[in-house]
């Protein structure tokens, strides 16, 4: 059982060794393996709405759902463009929950303060992921905690709540059992 890391476009937003420093402190989190694949996928045209200039978080997912089979992993894609969903203005991420397929954008996650950035990451990337492991979201002061604005994502807790930590491991645990 392993975590992918899909880069998607450029993704010219983020240092490469900024991303695995999350990565790493994710991984040690968690208990779990990253893995990134180091073929870069530029996005098909479907996926990007020409009219408001962001991409479409689903057309995303179903792009990578066709392209890579995760055989039972779970992949985070990271972008460094503005996506979306029908009814909103733009969304962190998505995730499937209970299933192997979820996305971050790093645009409005950016910060001079790459302390700052990475702790953002951190967060939103826990928080995509662990809708990946079941988790919804949750009212206490936790990384599972629905964000709506960048100071939203500033001020709930880095890490997840007792709850939720007890049941991604219990997750994680059965999961490793099979795969
Ligand atoms: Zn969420
Ligand atoms: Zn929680």
């Amino acid at each position: 059982m392993k975590i992918f890391i899909l880069k998607l476009n450029e993704l010219e937003c983020i240092d490469e060794r900024l991303l695995d420093n999350v990565l790493t402190e994710l991984s040690e989190y968690l208990g779990i393996r990253f893995e990134c694949i180091p073929k870069k996928f530029q996005l098909p045209n479907n996926t990007y709405n020409k009219t408001r200039m962001q991409y479409d978080a689903n057309e995303i997912l179903n792009y990578i759902r066709r392209t890579i089979d995760t055989k039972g992993n779970k992949i985070i894609a990271t972008i460094c463009d503005d996506i979306y969903v029908e009814g909103t203005n733009f969304i962190f991420g998505l995730a499937e929950i209970n299933g192997n397929y979820c996305i971050l954008s790093l645009k409005r996650l950016r910060n001079e303060d790459l302390k700052i950035f990475k702790e953002r990451i951190f967060k939103e990337m826990l928080h995509e992921l662990g809708h990946c492991f079941g988790l919804r979201h949750c009212s206490n002061d936790c990384a599972m905690k629905f964000s709506n604005s960048i100071f939203e994502v500033d001020m709930k807790n880095k890490y997840l709540c007792e709850k939720c930590f007890r049941y991604i491991k219990l997750k994680l645990e059965n999961l490793k059992k099979k795969i």
